[in-house]
């Protein structure tokens, strides 16, 4: 999928638009979340041009999917979640419901989170 520069997580990676940082380092950047789904709800986000997780998977370089999964780490436990658990949720393309075209790990958590699809979603 080609990546659309403008996009608002872009924008925010290259400090154009702020965000409320959580952490950042040389691979990733975790902010939270404009409109908050839980008590707790970050967005971990590697700073690579990728959309999707498949992508990202596929075609990055593995001391950048080592280093993404390092900073992810970080996030967690400084966010202190560990012990109360977390949800993490990758929206990919028109059924997934991805909005922004950068990919991004939300983090949900700080109350129990329920189902993790919707009953209205049937097989
Ligand atoms: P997704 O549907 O997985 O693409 O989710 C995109 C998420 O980005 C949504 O939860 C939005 O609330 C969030 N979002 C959009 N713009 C911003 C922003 N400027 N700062 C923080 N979060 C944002």
């Amino acid at each position: 999928m080609s990546y659309d520069v403008t996009n608002v997580f872009a924008r925010i990676l290259r400090g154009e638009i702020p965000c409320d940082k959580v952490y950042e380092d040389e691979f990733a950047l975790a902010f939270r979340d404009i409109h908050p789904v839980a008590p707790v709800h970050v967005l971990v986000v590697p700073k690579g041009e990728f959309v999707t997780l498949d992508e990202f998977a596929a075609g990055a370089d593995p001391s950048v999917v080592v280093g993404f999964w390092r900073a992810f780490a970080r996030v967690i436990d400084l966010l202190g979640v560990e012990r109360g658990g977390y949800r993490t949720i990758v929206n990919t393309g028109p059924d997934g419901g991805q909005e922004v075209p950068h990919l991004h790990f939300h983090v949900v958590a700080g109350a129990p989170l329920g189902r993790m699809v919707s009953r209205a979603v049937r097989p």
